[in-house]
């Protein structure tokens, strides 16, 4: 960088003229002072205009702790994600990823465009610190200097934010994904600008399956079709993660369709719980009871919620439809989640259809015969149980997509499957 650019940058960022930087450079430069030298001193005599009077100091990633004002680093950035946020009653564009060298890793949120990209090598000037759930982040603004680094900054770990599925994590910006769309359906929401439509889903890779929102829908999305989608954010939701699409995110057929996971991880219930959640997951345990509730139901026609005596909670008396559900609890010795199982599912279990319950209830003059059979079956066997798992106050529930007797060994398993036919 030449005196003239230098010049111009602290200018900009000191907020004075830039003929008084200039010739303030020139004076120590003609002391064989070093270029980014000369340009601390002006900094320092000019009394940055953040961070007050302290000179910000020059660290490594892995030193900067939340005590520090404002800090000097040199850096390569990781990943960069754009965002608009509104920002006292504007919207803003934001830029924010991670940045590191070779000690460590920080979030880092840019909020003007310094021009610089993922992969890029730089050196940061006076970054304000702000803490965020207790680590240290930057905040590159007005009074931050960038420019590109001599050589590049070595990294341990992946530049770029090319993921697998599998690896994202809440809080995660400017990634890119080839994936698969699963699932996709528009609905309509109150966002902060009104009635909009979004798009959410479940789109899959070869390591993981999440779910998915287009913030600002792209009309290329469609089922099963797959895409490369270059700067998504990740949040969580429901305990797990999940993708966020805006209106900066770039979206763009793939020519070979990306091949999907057809298994989900398989953990203990006590780690599942633990974490929270899961959007995809297989257990493995007992059913331990099956609960109140299970059986033939009857659901509001409106909401689809389970109605008690013709009343829905929220819309009165209405004309309830029929349906089969299963609450069951399992357990494996860790923990235990009450598995909710749709009607197709409780129709293989049951051994029959809707019709076919509501036939055996009226013979037995009991909807309750529903249950007890489905009862019987369930309670005391293994199963092998895959579906999507969320966590809160009123416990754990695994919604779920599979259901079937637990057993690692194939001849085991056929004998299951020999005495479930013979039944
Ligand atoms: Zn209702």
């Amino acid at each position: 960088m030449d005196v003239d650019s230098k010049a111009e940058e602290l200018a900009s960022a000191l907020g004075i003229d830039k003929q008084e930087v200039k010739s303030d450079l020139e004076a120590l430069l003609e002391f064989d002072v070093p270029l980014d030298e000369a340009a601390q001193s002006v900094r320092r005599k000019h009394g940055g205009s953040s961070g007050g009077s302290s000179t910000p100091e020059t660290l490594a990633v892995d030193e900067i702790t939340t005590e520090h004002g404002t800090v000097n680093v040199t850096v390569r950035v990781l990943t960069q994600g754009t965002r608009t946020i509104r920002y006292q009653g504007d919207d803003q564009t934001i830029r924010e990823g991670k940045l590191a060298d070779e000690s460590g890793t920080i979030s880092y949120t840019a909020w003007q465009d310094f021009g610089f990209e993922a992969g890029d090598s730089l050196v940061v000037g006076n970054a304000g610190v702000r803490e965020w759930d207790g680590h240290p982040e930057l905040n590159l603004g007005q009074s931050t200097t960038v420019s590109m680094a001599d050589k590049t900054v070595d990294v341990d770990g992946p530049v770029g934010g090319d993921s697998d599925l599998i690896d994202l994590a809440p809080g995660d910006r400017g990634r890119n994904l080839e994936v698969r769309i699963q699932e996709v359906d528009s609905r309509t929401i109150d966002g902060r600008d009104g009635e909009t439509t979004i798009l959410s889903g479940v789109l899959a890779d070869e390591t993981a399956r999440l779910p998915f929102t287009d913030w600002n829908p792209h009309p290329d999305i469609d089922e099963g079709a797959s895409f490369r989608i270059e700067d998504v954010y990740v949040r969580e939701y429901r305990g797990s993660p999940s993708v966020n699409l805006s209106e900066f995110s770039t979206v763009s057929p793939l020519a070979e369709p990306v091949s999907v996971a057809d298994s989900a991880p398989r953990l203990s219930i006590g780690e599942a719980v633990d974490n929270g959640g899961l959007f995809d997951v297989e257990i493995v345990g007992n059913v331990i009871e099956v609960r109140d509730g299970s059986g033939l139901i009857e659901r509001c026609p409106d909401c689809g919620r389970v109605i008690q005596n013709g009343q829905c909670r929220t819309h009165g008396e209405v004309e309830g439809e029929d349906d089969l559900r299963i609450k069951a609890i399992v357990d494996d010795g860790t923990a235990s989640v009450t598995a909710i199982i749709g009607t197709e599912l409780t129709e293989g279990i049951y051994g029959g259809d809707i019709a076919a319950a509501k036939e055996a209830a009226r013979e037995a003059m009991d909807k309750e015969v529903v249950a007890d059979t489905i009862r019987e079956k369930l309670v005391g066997g293994a199963y092998r149980v895959r579906g999507s798992l969320s966590v809160d106050e009123y416990g754990a529930n695994l919604n779920v997509d599979e259901f079937e007797p637990a057993s690692d060994d194939p001849a085991e398993r056929a004998t299951a499957v020999l005495a479930e036919v013979r039944q």
